[in-house]
């Protein structure tokens, strides 16, 4: 049976996610931790890292920062498997697997110091809402990180080495999920969204989304 975009963030899909962020992404996490902070100087609060899969990104985070740290994600396999690295990396009292939808965040608005998201916003089915949810949630003060990257263009280029043993595939929906035309696809909808302060901040590993209250 053909693998539908939703099955890769369920049952084995779940575990494949897992194994390539302990393997050739493992190295980006930290790297995007560490941006997170110096963009948004956000270093305590209430952090969301939405679509968080396995959760690495809110692990690195919660590492070299003070934030209290919801593992959001739609999947309740990736969750699981959340659940597990939290426990192993010791994260329990600030990290913590929270089960949501982006199109329908369970926070208040008005609540969240920091949102993070990586590599999930190409999967979302809305993503007007989706921006517009982020955004209610967001305390004033508040920033945003949301977007697809590798960290740096070295990482990069060593990931994409890697995963064309792993999955011959990876390299063309990796290049077209930061194209050119889906970066002009994203700012329209931030428009459509009418979230003025904001900006899409690219470079050679990929496209982040600062969004500011
Ligand atoms: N952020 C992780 C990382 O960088 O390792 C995982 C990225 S994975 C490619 C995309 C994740 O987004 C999956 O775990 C998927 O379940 C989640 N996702 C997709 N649509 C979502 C939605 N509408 N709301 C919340 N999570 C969603």
């Amino acid at each position: 049976m053909t693998e539908q975009p939703r099955d890769q963030f369920s049952g084995k899909g779940a575990g494949r996610m897992d194994a390539i962020a302990k393997g050739p992404f493992s190295p980006i996490y930290p790297v995007i931790a560490r941006q997170v902070i110096q963009t948004s100087g956000i270093r305590e609060g209430r952090c969301v890292d939405i679509g968080c899969g396995p959760g690495h990104l809110a692990l690195a985070l919660g590492a070299a920062s003070s934030l209290e740290i919801d593992a959001l994600d739609a999947s309740g396999d990736m969750l699981a498997i959340a659940e597990q690295n939290i426990r192993e990396a010791g994260l329990t009292d600030r990290v913590h697997p929270v089960p949501g939808d982006v199109h329908d965040l369970p926070y208040d608005d008005g609540s969240i110091d920091l949102v993070v998201s990586r590599g999930s916003l190409f999967f979302w089915d809305d993503r007007v809402r989706a921006f517009s949810e982020i955004y209610r949630v967001l305390r004033p003060g508040g920033r945003t990180f949301v977007g697809g990257g590798f960290g740096t263009s070295a990482l990069k280029a060593e990931i994409t080495a890697k995963m064309r043993e792993i999955d011959p595939e990876w390299e063309v929906k990796a290049a077209e999920r930061l194209s050119r035309s889906n970066l002009d696809a994203v700012r329209q909808d931030l428009e459509k969204a009418g979230i003025a302060a904001c900006e899409v901040r690219e470079d050679e590993a990929g496209f982040w989304i600062i969004m500011r209250k």
